[in-house]
């Protein structure tokens, strides 16, 4: 191999996103020697952080790439190459997976499997992400969340006065709305001066970096601590091994400036997103892993999920003028309703939808009415409802070395009968004011470039013919590498999925540092082994 420079470390965490980022916190208190490989850069704090147009009109910080759909026709991925990955655009709204969510659950579209750990396995570790994520939020209100070791950390974030009246009126009608729980570092006696602007929030890069992104609450920290080296710039191209191929020896990177290093590693966490995971796994295909790394399950890239998401803009004549409504979510649906036996999914708010793609949404439903009528009289919901792994929908290369994603719906029944849910629910708050005809309903399901929520492509297990990583998101076949970001999902809940990559981050992190520290740990023998 050809390597302008070589480094060698005790851990290598290549991505700094919900994942790699909080592992990054985490190992930093070791004071082992740790790489970070991150392909971006950090995100410029500049004016055009809160620009509509610059943001969503223009992508300005959107990747620049294009991915290919199972009929090979190109996109450009809604994904963000940034210290901090996709959490520096993130909504922050930190939800647990529900207890139930960890067991076999039967759906309109097909069973969502079990997974090899219980929620109690991953209960002190929610609690400790919610702490270093600075969740706002209260217990007791949403009606299936799961048992909790503490209270969130600080109270909710409050209501603007119309979203506060429609939280009222879901009471009223017996329904329970709950407030979100949001990853915000709000003036508090730590921070007793910070300023702050949510209103450009979800979606956007946040200037005042009071959002808890996995830059700020990880990455930062972790820097701090003097024995984590970050380089940015870097992506990473292959994943190297021993002759024997069951051993990680390190990472091809290639710099923007085209050049390429050889980072070595005694442990190797991979955290690129499910996708780009998988695929630096595919390319890393070698001899000894013919069909790409630890894949001889052939599962790398298969059962691909990324939740049936969409915008829900419910427009009525009662006008919004709310900054920040992301404030609560209903849970409601989760388990079904009274004409659906099996699951439908979580609505939420979220932040108010740019004047463009509000326009283009509102064109055949609402025409000649000004967007600026239509932005200052709605409110903004954004619906997940659970996908299902279907080994069909996969992560592949192209022969050129590009990504596809082929993706087809499995459980869109769900997300049909979670819209018409919410459609009766404020057509009765509507009745309930006398309003004078009811509100009118734009929406729009996240397409193939949707791919926000993504997940599942190497998924965990006891077995290695059905998983590719074991219960600590280590690869069955390589003995010191593992995955920290969202592949490991065997299924994904309807809930939005950062909270818990960070909590298993926090899991697997110690589960890391335990193994290293052991005497003569298994590790150290190991890469011992792997660099003679
Ligand atoms: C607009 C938006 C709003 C969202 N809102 C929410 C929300 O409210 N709540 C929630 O829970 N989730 C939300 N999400 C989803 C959330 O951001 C992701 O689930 C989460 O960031 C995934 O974490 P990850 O570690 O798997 O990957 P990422 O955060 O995507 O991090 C992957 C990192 O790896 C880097 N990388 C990729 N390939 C390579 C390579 N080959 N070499 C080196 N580095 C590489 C990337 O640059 C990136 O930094 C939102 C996402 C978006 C886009």
């Amino acid at each position: 191999m050809h390597a302008s420079a070589t480094a060698r470390y005790d851990i290598v965490i290549v991505g700094t996103g919900a994942g790699g980022g909080t592992l990054a916190s985490r190992m930093s208190k070791s004071g082992k020697r740790i790489c970070l490989i991150e392909r971006g850069g950090f995100l410029p704090r500049e004016r055009e952080n809160w620009d509509e147009k610059a943001v969503c009109v223009e992508g300005r910080y959107t990747a620049r790439e294009t991915w290919y759909d199972k009929d090979d026709k190109p996109s450009a991925p809604y994904t963000h190459y940034w210290v901090g990955g996709n959490t520096k655009v993130y909504g922050a709204a930190l939800l647990r997976l529900r207890e139930f969510d960890f067991g076999e659950v039967r759906h309109f579209g097909g069973v969502s499997p079990a997974w090899p750990i219980s929620y109690a396995d991953l209960e002190p570790y929610y609690t400790e992400a919610e702490r270093l994520y600075s969740v706002h939020g209260e217990r007791g209100l949403d009606p299936c969340e799961p048992p909790a070791g503490a209270p969130y950390p600080f109270p909710p974030v409050p209501h603007e006065p119309r979203i506060a009246e429609l939280y009222d009126d879901l009471r009223a009608l017996g329904h329970r709305p709950f407030p979100m729980a949001l990853g915000v570092r709000l003036p508090n006696p730590q921070h007793p001066h910070a300023p702050y602007r949510l209103s450009s929030f979800d979606g956007y890069p946040d200037l005042t970096e009071v959002k808890a992104d996995s830059h700020v609450v990880g990455v930062n920290p972790a820097l701090a601590r003097g024995n984590v080296t970050l380089l940015t710039g870097a992506r990473a191209e292959r994943i190297l091994t021993d002759r024997s191929g069951s051993q990680a020896t390190g990472v091809e990177v290639v710099r923007d400036d085209g050049d390429r290093m050889f980072i070595r590693g005694d442990v190797i966490c991979v955290a690129c997103g499910a996708i780009n995971s998988a695929a630096l796994f595919l390319r890393s295909a070698s001899d000894r892993h013919p069909r790409g790394l630890a894949n001889g399950s052939g599962l790398v890239g298969r059962n691909y999920m990324t939740h049936h998401n969409g915008l829900f803009i419910a427009v009525s004549n009662v006008s919004n003028p709310s900054q920040f409504q992301k404030t609560f979510g209903m849970t409601d649906f989760y388990q079904g309703a009274d004409d659906s036996d099996l699951p439908l999914g979580t609505v939420q708010l979220m932040g108010r939808l740019d004047r463009a793609s509000l326009g283009s949404l509102a064109k055949e439903r609402m025409p000649g009415v000004p967007v600026e009528r239509i932005a200052t009289h709605s409110v903004d919901f954004f619906l997940t409802a659970q996908d299902l792994p279907d080994p069909e929908n996969r992560v592949t290369l192209r022969e050129d070395g590009s990504i596809k994603v082929a993706y087809r719906d499995t459980n869109a029944e769900a997300y049909r009968r979670l819209e018409r849910k919410l459609m009766e629910v404020l057509d009765s708050v509507d009745r309930l004011h006398r309003r004078g005809g009811s509100s009118t309903y734009l929406t729009s399901r996240l397409g193939v470039s949707g791919v926000s929520h993504q997940n599942g492509t190497m998924r965990f297990g006891h077995d290695p013919r059905t998983s590719v990583l074991d219960t600590f998101c280590r690869t069955h076949e390589l003995e010191n590498l593992y995955v920290v970001d969202s592949s490991f999902f065997p299924s994904c809940g309807a809930v939005n999925p950062s909270l818990t990559i960070m909590a298993n981050a926090l899991r697997i992190g110690d589960h890391i540092i335990g193994r290293m520290s052991a005497g003569g740990s298994a590790h150290r023998r190991a890469a011992a082994g792997a660099l003679r």
